[in-house]
């Protein structure tokens, strides 16, 4: 039988909650029913989720959790090692690889929690023993029997080594567990003094507390120190060591406690460097960066001339890769990155993977922003070559923003929200390349920068609206369809071109509800003109985005919203970009399928701006590729026409008509273009000439009238 938990479609905190308690379940002596389990691991699933899906995600939440882990007696070294991988895995299969990146930052998180906590618990475990042996060893100075029997036992059968010395420090007994942890037995051990439990890398006060304890002048002392075994080999030690004084108050014995705690202190160690890697690329993660920079201010005082640097990086068009090729060759180039990027790095350089394909580099002690560029330089040119992976070669840019100041006029924050900034400037000046932070300019790019801040909000407040550019026949000029095209009307910026935003919205996810309410509006005014002009009113072309192609609502939707508001079905047609339509998930073929069977026309837009291989249009059901407007540049002017352009024009015109598809050309702007275009064998045609974006009321106007378009 397929447990719940993995059914398909199953609540994905459920799910996860089931996988967890599954992986940890007998990991731990945990004083819980199966169910009450569950329902503890349900709780902090729901903890870490909506931690990871917070905005910004808030990895620290992960501390939080491994410490619940701790007080709810998950202490079993497997315990937290199943947790970490489960939640580093799981999690981005269940909520998608954009919570991938929180994911790994909050285990990081919990791992250093957990070990914190569960240091914390030891100790106090240690002092309820502690106390327990003094006691029973009182009792035994006062020669009671039943004590002394009690004593026995319990240094017999203690799972944790203890050692009875004198104050000259001899041993005097020892238990059978600490023979064990050793690897002596009870006579060699009484043959060796304490002094030659001395490891060479023991501080030098952990030997002066020991001198102070003979004396009495201290009870007792802890340390966590490492000891030779008798075969030679290391172990790391909790040791705590106490007094035991006599009817007098004179010091008469030490008794020593230890417990092994090696295997904690590997899983420390292994869970410290989880908590500061990244572990696809083995890079420092975010959190080692920040504590780095963090720690850079914190050493630096007021009057310091301390300057620090970094070159914030993120590689271009990695994002198409990833889609286009999968996350597995994604995964491998960052790898590769990684590698290079570290080869780049000289002493006092922290190279950072610091989310999905930003990197950072630290340079600590900077004298100049020379360096920096230098450095920038370098790793531009590291990049340049092109990957040899999975067999291709594949090339990536980088852009970088470079920031240099002196620790005294900034702060750690402040460093890396101008480090943001100036990698905006530098991909919107033309990417493969670096910009170092200019202050003065910091206003206007903050503006742009809040742009994508505020595109919540303005969708909440419904600060969009809906222009129409008309789609008319190469043929006779007049309106087959019109393109809806979305406009920001922005409270203090005026009308924004969705150039701005479009971009922003996707990467955020406000596509998503922007794009629905956009389709909402296209359908009811093309809806109008259906009412008004019956058969001959046109239809409308709707932008979506990919990510809108993801949701999995998107097909129930449409219809929903076609059944609202009465358009039928063959008056609607979808745009998408190549890049949407070439990805390997399957999610999107069957929503077009779908959208295809209503009776909804599927146009592929930008076509030829992509460098995929075309064979996808044969696969892929679709009824219109729109050439992309860069192709008819060379086709404005009949003396200057450029012969190539033409000839690629006329092979993806007879592509296209030998798939039955529909050929539009886009940005038209001249008659000439049109003349030939239609020369060529396009079939519709987009822009200027015939004409801009324009109102719904405008449309109907120009309906009415019933002229060709841009013909003088
Ligand atoms: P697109 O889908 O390729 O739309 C055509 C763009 O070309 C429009 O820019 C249009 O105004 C412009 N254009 C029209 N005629 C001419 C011309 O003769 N010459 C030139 N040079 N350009 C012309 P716009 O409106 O700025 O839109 C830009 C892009 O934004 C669109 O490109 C589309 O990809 C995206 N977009 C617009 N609205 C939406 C939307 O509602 N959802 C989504 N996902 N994307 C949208
Ligand atoms: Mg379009
Ligand atoms: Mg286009």
């Amino acid at each position: 039988m397929t447990e719940p938990g993995r059914l398909a479609g199953a609540d994905p905190l459920e799910a996860l909650a089931a996988e967890w308690a599954e992986e940890v379940e007998g990991t731990s002596y945990v004083p819980m029913a199966a169910d009450e389990l569950r329902a503890h691991l349900r709780e902090l699933a729901r903890v870490v989720v909506a931690a990871v899906h917070a905005d910004p995600p808030r990895p620290n939440v992960g501390a939080a959790v491994g410490r619940r882990l701790v007080l709810a007696h998950f202490t079993g070294p497997a315990t937290v090692e199943r947790t970490v991988l489960l939640l580093g895995e799981r999690m981005p299969a269940l909520y998608g690889p954009r919570v991938r990146a929180a994911a790994h930052a909050l285990t990081g998180s919990l791992a250093a929690g957990y070990a914190a906590a569960l240091r914390g618990r030891t100790l106090d475990e240690q002092e309820a023993i502690r106390r327990a042996v003094l006691a029973a060893r009182q009792h035994t100075e006062q020669a009671l029997h039943a004590s002394e029997a009690r004593f026995r036992a319990m240094f017999h059968e203690a799972a944790i080594g203890i050692g009875l010395g004198d104050v000259q420090g001899r041993i005097i007994d020892v238990n059978p567990a600490l023979c064990a942890m050793f690897g002596y037995t009870a006579e060699e051990f009484t043959r060796r003094s304490v002094v030659q439990q001395m490891h060479p890398d023991d501080a030098p006060s952990v030997w002066e507390r020991y001198e102070r304890l003979l004396r009495g002048d201290i009870d007792n002392f802890r340390v966590e120190k490492r000891f030779y075994r008798a075969d030679g080999t290391e172990i790391v030690v909790h040791l705590t060591l106490s007094l035991v004084r006599d009817e007098q108050g004179d010091p008469a014995y030490q008794v020593a406690m230890l417990e092994d705690v090696s295997e904690r202190h590997r899983l420390q160690a292994h869970m410290e460097y989880q908590a500061y890697h990244d572990p696809l690329t083995t890079l420092a993660n975010r959190a080692r960066f920040t504590e780095r920079l963090e720690r850079v201010f914190a050493e630096a005082g007021p009057s310091s001339t301390r300057r620090v640097g970094v070159c914030f990086l993120d590689l271009d068009g990695f994002k198409t890769i990833n889609d286009s090729l999968g996350h597995h060759v994604g995964d491998v180039m960052l790898q590769e990155v990684a590698r290079r990027l570290a080869a780049c790095a000289g002493e006092g350089e922290l190279v950072a993977r610091t989310g999905g394909d930003e990197f950072v580099v630290l340079v600590e002690d900077s004298h100049g922003v020379d360096r920096l560029v230098d450095l920038a330089d370098r790793v531009l040119a590291a990049l340049e070559p092109p990957f040899r992976l999975v067999g291709q070669e594949l090339v990536t840019g980088a852009s970088i923003g470079v920031v240099e100041k002196a620790v005294s006029e900034t702060t750690a924050s402040e460093l890396m929200r101008a480090a943001d900034i100036t990698l905006y400037t530098a991909k919107a000046e033309g990417r493969g390349r670096w910009a170092v932070h200019d202050p003065s300019r910091d206003e206007a790019e903050t503006a742009r920068f809040t742009l994508s801040a505020a595109l919540p909000a303005a969708v909440a407040h419904d600060e969009f609206f809906v222009l129409y550019q008309p789609l008319v026949s190469l043929a006779d000029h007049r309106i087959r369809g019109v393109e809806a095209l979305v406009r920001w009307q922005h409270p203090r910026l005026g009308v924004l071109s969705p150039s701005l935003f479009i971009g922003p919205a996707e990467e955020t996810g406000v596509i998503v509800p922007l794009g629905r309410r956009v389709l909402e509006a296209a359908c009811r005014d093309a809806r109008d003109w259906h009412a008004e002009f019956g058969d001959a009113s046109p239809f409308v072309s709707v932008n979506v985005a990919p990510r809108q192609l993801h949701e999995p609502g998107l097909v129930a939707e449409i219809a929903a919203l076609l059944d609202r508001t009465g358009l039928p079905a063959d008056r609607l047609q979808v745009e998408l970009t190549e890049r949407a339509l070439t990805t390997d998930e399957g999610a999107p073929l069957k929503a077009l399928d779908s959208l295809r069977a209503m009776g909804i026309k599927i146009a592929v837009d930008d076509f030829g701006t992509g460098y995929s291989n075309l064979s996808y249009l044969r696969r892929l059901p679709v009824d219109v590729i729109k050439l992309d407007g860069s192709f008819g540049e060379g086709l404005r002017e009949e003396e200057l026409s450029d012969e190539v352009d033409e000839r690629i024009v006329g092979t993806l015109v007879a592509l296209g008509h030998a798939l039955d598809l529909t050929v539009t050309a886009e940005g038209v702007e001249t008659a000439e273009q049109a003349a030939r275009l239609r020369a060529l064998g396009c079939d519709e045609g987009q822009g200027w000439l015939f004409a801009p974006a324009l109102p719904a009321g405008d449309i109907a106007a120009m309906l009415r009238r019933g002229l060709p378009l841009g013909q003088s």
